[in-house]
């Protein structure tokens, strides 16, 4: 029997039903039928969409803003966080996070990350965790993913809000998404959760944490990220070198404004990373303690403040940078940037000591060397930061992708199964595309053979992934 996990989600059943839905079995009330649905079309969820696609899945994306790429476009963060290894000798990152990147540089749209280098304009001078950074213009990401989209035949659904899961037992049967002509119930074999915050597992019962258990839930701040331009670099260059002590942006001049009363933001330094055009430079320095993304409330006041914040920034730049009093608001992105909400809790949940000591799972999917950066994680301003101490590397588990309870469920992205602070490591766009375009083959491969995406066997996971050019060691 079908029954609605929604808004009004009753308790989970704990039978377990293995295989994936015959689609022919479940009932005429549906408008819609895909082998997979994804849910959130950000970097987790188009990767996904793409990677089954192209093996064979028929699939429809459900998104509720207007274009692809999530937080790399309607959020406008960038740069992409590195995707080499520890040393930064080696690209450790790949497959369709490559090969983004690839068509973003052909139309000018990107630098790639072997000629970015830590330190530099388009690292905002940082050096831990900032080496082979990708800079890209978020114009050029929507070009690119609508491009790929259309050629692997992925299917999208845009201004569509995920609502409810429609349940059959513990196996999620399909969604209800709300669209402007009203409930649409879409049929799926598999789904995959990529909607930053969980929504998809929540609904359907699957076990969840928000924020950080151990420290009373407390999550990272958002942040409103914006877009300046008319900021030559060697503006910009000629301030830093009248502070060369100050190996972030304009510390002393924020201590300044700070005194006039002119600055009320909990960051102690600006964050302005150069973009691929001249004189354009993204601004990482909105803080917004205690947001709750999932408290509908809770994300409209944050976009407001972080709207208001943004004009005090811009006060900031041109009554105290030298040179900048031209400087100019370009736009401000289209949705507050959310750095933490839910954590789905999956068959392994990653943890800080996975990281730290480079541990490499025999399941694992990806590769990567993202350092630990929880926000907030030292006070209100201060930041917690822990990188690798033994190797260059560690590896993300298919276990993490695989949520407990309910079955036909995956989960990709910001929402994977982790801790909080393991999250703040693996919570960036490289790693969150390379679980995508795991989870994507994963779930054409459980639909191929029939079988839910808790079994499938990980060895003809491992083998689909190296043949799309993911690097698994
Ligand atoms: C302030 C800030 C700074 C950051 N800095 C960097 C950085 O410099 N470099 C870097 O690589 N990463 C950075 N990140 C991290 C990164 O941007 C995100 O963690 C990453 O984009 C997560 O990818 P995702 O696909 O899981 O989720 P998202 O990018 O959030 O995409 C989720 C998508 O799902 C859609 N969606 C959500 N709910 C629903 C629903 N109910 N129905 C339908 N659609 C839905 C959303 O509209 C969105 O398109 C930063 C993040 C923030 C917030």
């Amino acid at each position: 029997m079908l029954t609605r996990r929604g808004f009004f989600a009753g308790t989970l059943a704990t039978t377990s039903t293995a295989g994936v839905a015959s689609l022919s079995g479940v009932g005429s009330s549906w408008s819609g039928r895909h082998s997979v649905v994804v849910v959130g079309g950000g970097p987790a969820g188009v990767c996904a969409a793409i990677a089954a696609a192209r093996h064979g899945a028929d699939v429809l994306v459900v998104e509720q803003g207007n274009c692809l790429g999530g937080m790399g476009t309607q959020g406008l963060v960038g740069p992409f966080m590195t995707c080499y290894d520890k040393s930064g000798k080696f690209q450790l990152i790949r497959g369709l996070f490559d090969e983004i990147v690839r068509r973003m540089v052909d139309m000018g749209g990107a630098i790639h990350p072997k000629d970015v280098r830590a330190g530099t304009s388009f690292a905002a001078w940082h050096v831990r965790g900032h080496d082979h950074c990708t800079p890209f213009e978020p114009e050029a990401l929507k070009f690119v993913l609508d491009d790929l989209c259309r050629e692997a035949g992925v299917k999208v659904l845009y201004h569509a809000t995920f609502m409810s899961s429609v349940m059959d037992g513990n196996r999620i049967a399909g969604v209800e998404v709300l669209t402007k002509s009203g409930v649409r119930r879409i049929a799926a074999r598999v789904v995959i959760d990529a909607t930053g915050d969980g929504d998809v597992a929540f609904r359907s019962g699957a076990p969840c944490e928000k924020g950080d258990a151990s420290r009373g839930g407390a999550m990272q701040p958002a942040t409103m990220f914006f877009r300046i331009g008319n900021l030559p670099e060697s503006t910009v260059e000629a301030v830093r070198a009248q502070y060369p002590n100050e190996s972030m942006c304009f510390v002393s001049l924020l201590k300044k404004a700070k005194a006039d009363g002119k600055w009320h933001i909990p960051r102690p330094h600006v964050n302005i990373y150069r973009s691929v055009k001249p004189d354009e430079w993204f601004v990482n320095v909105s803080r917004l303690n205690g947001v709750d993304a999932t408290d509908p409330q809770s994300l409209s006041d944050a976009e407001e403040s972080g709207r208001r914040q943004v004009r005090e920034i811009m006060a900031f730049f041109r009554d105290y940078v030298p040179g900048a009093k031209d400087v100019r608001l370009l736009s401000t992105a289209s949705t507050i940037g959310i750095r933490e909400s839910r954590h789905v809790l999956g068959e392994y949940v990653l943890d800080k000591d996975d990281i730290i000591e480079g541990r490499v799972p025999s399941d694992s999917v990806f590769l990567c060397s993202n350092s630990i950066d929880l926000h907030a994680g030292k006070g209100a301003s201060g930041t917690l930061y822990m990188t690798i101490r033994d190797g260059d590397w560690y590896g993300v588990p298919y276990r993490c992708l695989v949520p407990r309870s309910v079955e036909g469920l995956l989960v990709a992205g910001r929402c994977v199964s982790a801790s909080s602070v393991a999250a703040a490591a693996i919570r960036v766009m490289p790693p969150c595309m390379a679980m995508g375009q795991a989870a994507g083959a994963a779930a054409a491969l459980a639909v191929k053979s029939g079988v839910a995406p808790r079994v499938i066997d990980a060895e003809a996971l491992a083998g689909l992934l190296k043949s799309d050019g993911v690097w698994l060691g």
